[in-house]
């Protein structure tokens, strides 16, 4: 298994579900829409055109995502969050 496998890239499996707080840069994220807090985060691949010729969609880079809990606001980052704990 080499460094840019999918699994290690990618691999929904282990994903966290349980929602939770975060920030990022120390600042706490809060939901544009209904100022909620609660998120669960979820890993999502950007695909480009190039990449997906070539079979290589896997190669793409990632964004997160962090769904509030309270509206369903999906806000993106291409950082991590960091969990609040
Ligand atoms: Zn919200």
């Amino acid at each position: 298994m080499g460094f840019f496998s999918k699994q290690q890239i990618f691999d929904s499996t282990k994903e966290d579900k349980d929602p939770h707080q975060f920030q990022i840069n120390g600042t706490i994220i809060t939901c544009l829409h209904c100022s909620g807090v609660q998120f669960v985060q979820k890993q999502i691949l950007l695909n480009t055109p190039g990449m997906t010729f070539f079979s290589l969609d896997w190669a793409n880079k990632t964004a997160f995502t962090l769904t509030c809990t309270k509206c369903s606001q999906i806000l993106w980052f291409l950082q991590a969050p960091d969990v609040v704990k």
